[in-house]
């Protein structure tokens, strides 16, 4: 598309630039959060819209110049492909930049198919960079104009913490950028290459406390990896704790930091950690491998150890589904979430995962990768595998539907985990090993099973 240069008092002018977010995990996307706070601070006075929580207010797509939609995800962009050619319908002359994790992954087809810019990684800065570089020469500071200040959704509209049937205010923020691993499943990697970037303390510490005001009681690190950087994460923590002594959190982190990182679980338990999500997807010795995800089996076992004898909770997740994941393989997840009693510490959603493949995966540089006959769809933003066993993708859409089925009807997960399993068994053939149903506690969680 052909772009035009704007004035600056037309870029500057309410609601010019607007900035759209479709999905993130339920909570308040810091994708709208800190890039609105970059434009304001460099003049502009842009409006938002959060998507996953209110209508497409089309007067507010109609009045703005430029658009940017945040695509931190693949559902997200998913969404933000629809959402695309409705903006076009409404005003078709309108710049638009998508920006995100998977605006790089996926740029050579989004800027054929209608959108003028894509922007990955430090997104504040470039999108402010990219504002400005669309106002002609006339200057690019403030213009006088009515006061107009950006409302964002209320943390109420958002996912609740809940614990011991008591439900809070969640509110979100991130204290690192990008990670310094590089597991080959994971989008972060082919965009920070092994790279993070700290957030400045003030900045967290700010946000934190613009959402206690609001009436969050809890706050969720949403970092790739919280403990990329344990130190700047516990100096936090500590300031946090001091202003709020009785707010609670939860964080990320991978299974071999916990193991690195064990002294620091009793002082984060005590500045008021209630769980702590990580990213365990299998316990084959052969995925893990290939997911380069440098544990063990024996790791996690031992991580579940330090974390539940601090009092916190860890909310393993999983990707069951990967062209080489067996049956015998799905089925020791089952048992090892039921041995370990974690059948409340997992969403449901999690049994149906299905490894998901996108353009600029480091699993394409994968020996056994390159073996598989896969097929690019580019509409849907990923590559399609069948497994060697049709009977696992028979059971990943059986047990999808499944999932998807008891999550709308409000199904207790002790019920569903035992009904996967029941369907995992009878496809295997054997039955059920001894279980330990009765021994299952609920866990600290946030409501909202997320998708990625
Ligand atoms: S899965 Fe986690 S540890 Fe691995 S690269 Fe991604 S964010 Fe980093």
């Amino acid at each position: 598309m052909q772009m035009e240069m704007l004035t600056s008092s037309v870029m500057h002018a309410p609601g010019a630039v607007l900035l759209i977010s479709c999905y993130e995990l339920g909570h308040r996307p810091i994708g709208l959060t800190r890039p609105l706070r970059a434009l304001e601070e460099a003049g502009f006075t842009p409006d938002v819209l959060d998507i996953a929580v209110e209508p497409l207010d089309l007067e507010k797509v109609a009045r703005a110049r430029f658009i940017g939609i945040s695509v931190p995800m693949h559902t997200a962009l998913r969404l933000g492909i629809h959402l695309l050619h409705r903006i076009r319908e409404v005003n078709p002359d309108v710049s638009i930049c998508m920006y995100g994790l998977y605006a790089k992954l996926n740029a050579d087809y989004l800027l054929s198919h209608g959108v003028d810019f894509c922007i990955s990684g430090e997104a504040s800065t470039q999108l402010v960079a990219l504002v400005q570089s669309l106002v002609d020469g006339e200057g690019t500071e403030a213009q006088e104009a009515d006061v107009h200040i950006a409302e964002l959704p209320s943390l109420e509209m958002y996912a609740q913490f809940e614990d011991n049937g008591e439900i809070r205010t969640v509110g979100y923020t991130e204290t690192t950028h990008g990670c310094k691993h590089l597991c080959t499943h994971c989008p972060i990697p082919p965009v920070y290459e092994g790279r993070f970037f700290a957030v400045q303390r003030d900045i967290v510490l700010a946000e934190i406390h613009e959402q206690v005001v609001e009436g969050a009681t809890h706050i969720t690190f949403g970092d790739p990896d919280f403990l990329n950087g344990p130190t700047h994460g516990l100096r936090i923590l500590g300031a946090m704790h001091e202003a709020f002594p009785s707010l609670t959190f939860d964080f990320t982190t991978k299974i071999e930091h916990i193991l690195k990182n064990r002294e620091h679980f009793q002082e984060f338990a005590q500045l008021g950690c209630r769980f702590v999500i990580s990213a365990v997807e299998s316990l084959s010795e052969q995925v893990l491998t290939i997911l380069e995800k440098q544990h063990t089996r024996a790791d996690v076992a031992e991580a579940l150890d330090i974390v539940h004898d601090a009092g916190i909770a860890l909310r393993p997740t999983w990707v069951p589904f990967t062209p080489w994941t067996t049956l015998e393989d799905y089925l020791d997840i089952l048992q090892f979430v039921d041995t370990h009693r974690l059948v409340y510490h997992v969403d449901p959603v999690q049994y149906a995962v299905r490894l998901l493949i996108p353009p600029g995966s480091y699993l394409l540089n994968r020996p056994e990768v390159k073996t598989l006959s896969l097929e690019r769809d580019e509409a849907s933003f990923s590559y399609v595998w069948a497994h060697p066993d049709p009977r696992m993708d028979e059971l990943h859409k059986t047990v999808n539907t499944l999932v998807e089925n008891d999550g709308r009807a409000g199904i207790d997960a002790l019920e569903t985990f035992y009904r996967v399993w029941s369907l995992a068994a009878d496809m295997h053939g054997s039955r059920h090993a001894p279980s330990c149903r009765n021994q299952h506690q609920p866990a600290p969680r946030i409501t909202e099973a997320w998708f990625c």
